[in-house]
Parts: structure tokens; sequence; C-alpha cells
């Protein structure tokens, strides 16, 4: 994974990377805090988003642009599609290929270079669902 970056790992970078490989939840920046702070009790709630913002810049984890206030974080960096739940905003993945087509049909009907396309489905979670009935 870190093959050919030049990023260096802190131990608390290497830390974070590892506690975000761990989960397939999306967590934001405070939901890693309250997790790391546990293992780290002097890390600071800066410190877990700083990392988390050069873990991305340097292309080790995704950032997901997903609705809702918090961004949320992926370790998995393989392009996969999201669904997010409007009630409590819980993200998880779909395990559907990603429509190339979709890409291939833009590209006829614009001047832009696309780069890359995403997808966000919106639903309410298993959870969510048991609360309402
Ligand atoms: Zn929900
Ligand atoms: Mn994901």
């Amino acid at each position: 994974m870190l093959t050919g970056s030049k990023l260096r790992m802190t131990k608390q970078r290497q830390l974070i990377l590892e506690e975000l490989s761990k989960v397939t939840s999306h967590p934001t920046a405070d939901d890693m805090y309250q997790v790391l702070r546990k293992k780290m009790p002097r890390i600071s709630l800066g410190t877990v988003y700083r990392n988390l913002e050069i873990l991305y810049e340097n292309g080790i984890i995704q950032k997901l642009d997903v609705g809702g206030t918090q961004k949320r974080f992926d370790a998995n960096i393989i392009p996969h599609y999201h669904i997010r739940c409007t009630i409590c905003g819980r993200v998880a993945d779909i395990h559907i290929e990603p429509h190339m087509e979709l890409e291939t049909e833009a590209k006829k009907v614009t001047d832009f270079d696309i780069i890359q396309h995403r997808v966000e489905f919106l639903g309410i979670c298993p959870q969510c669902k048991k609360r309402q009935s």
C-alpha cells in the first residue's frame, strides 16, 4: 500500500491507518478520535484530523464526498459506491461494480475531460427501519 510513497509513517499515523483499515463504517475524524484515544490517551482530535487529511492527500485512504456535515474516511481506495441513511447518516458500501458506461455516455454529451464519477445511493438503514416500525 505504501510502496513508492515518500510519506513518513509516524507511530500515530500508522495507528490511525491501522484502526481505519479495521472498520467498514466510514468513520469521521471524531469517530476515529474516540477509538484512538483509548489506545493513545494523549492523542488530540486535531492530530487525528490532520493525519487523516495527510493520508488522504497521499492517496493512502479515501475521503468520502457524501452528504452530511462531517467528512468521512475509508481505507478502501478501490473505486466503489456508497449508500447513506437519510435518517442517521450511516454510510455503507454498495457491492456492485462501478458502471463505467456512465462515463462513456457522459463523454458523448460534454466537452469536459471526465476524470471519474461518483454515485451516492440514499436510503434508510436497517436500524432506522426497525425504529420506524
Ligand atoms: Zn439509519
Ligand atoms: Mn467504502
